[in-house]
């Protein structure tokens, strides 16, 4: 009986140990865990940056190419580019207006209420003539040609 508490016991302090072995062990994963997330996020940060200042040099030859300034033909290239995709966001701008019913600023980009006739964020005229009629019946006109007889 004592051989086998004794052995219960010695198996018990070596569970110990294995245990104590493996939680420093453990600490030192997680410790290596924690370093490794804080230099995962230094480079995160790092290449965020970069980023950042590409985005700042390419405002910067846009902004250039805009006012005139000659650049190699495939850097010229890419702010053609940008002037389709802006073309494209002010297309797309124009169909989120239609069905929001509002007006967006040529200007500034603002959605304006459809009754607007300045934009109410930077005062630019948001089309030549105020619109003849506001239907504020909507049920009633799902035609539209409603609106089409007044010109
Ligand atoms: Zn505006």
């Amino acid at each position: 009986m004592d051989n086998f508490l004794g052995k219960i016991k010695t198996n018990f302090s070596k569970a110990k140990d294995e245990a104590e072995k493996y939680s420093k062990l453990a600490i030192q994963k997680t410790s290596n865990l924690v370093s490794q997330t804080k230099y995962n996020f230094a480079v995160n940060d790092a290449e965020n940056k970069i980023v950042t200042v590409m985005a700042e040099i390419g405002e910067y030859v846009y902004s250039e190419y805009l006012s005139g300034a000659e650049f190699p033909a495939d850097v010229a290239a890419k702010c053609e580019d940008i002037d389709a995709l802006k073309e494209e966001i002010a297309s797309l701008k124009e169909r989120i207006a239609d069905l929001k019913d509002a007006t967006v600023c040529s200007s500034c980009g603002e959605y304006n209420s459809s009754e607007n006739i300045y934009c109410a964020k930077c005062g630019e005229k948001l089309r030549q003539t105020p619109a003849a009629d506001v239907d504020v019946t909507p049920a009633a006109s799902d035609t539209e040609e409603d609106t089409a007889e007044e010109e």
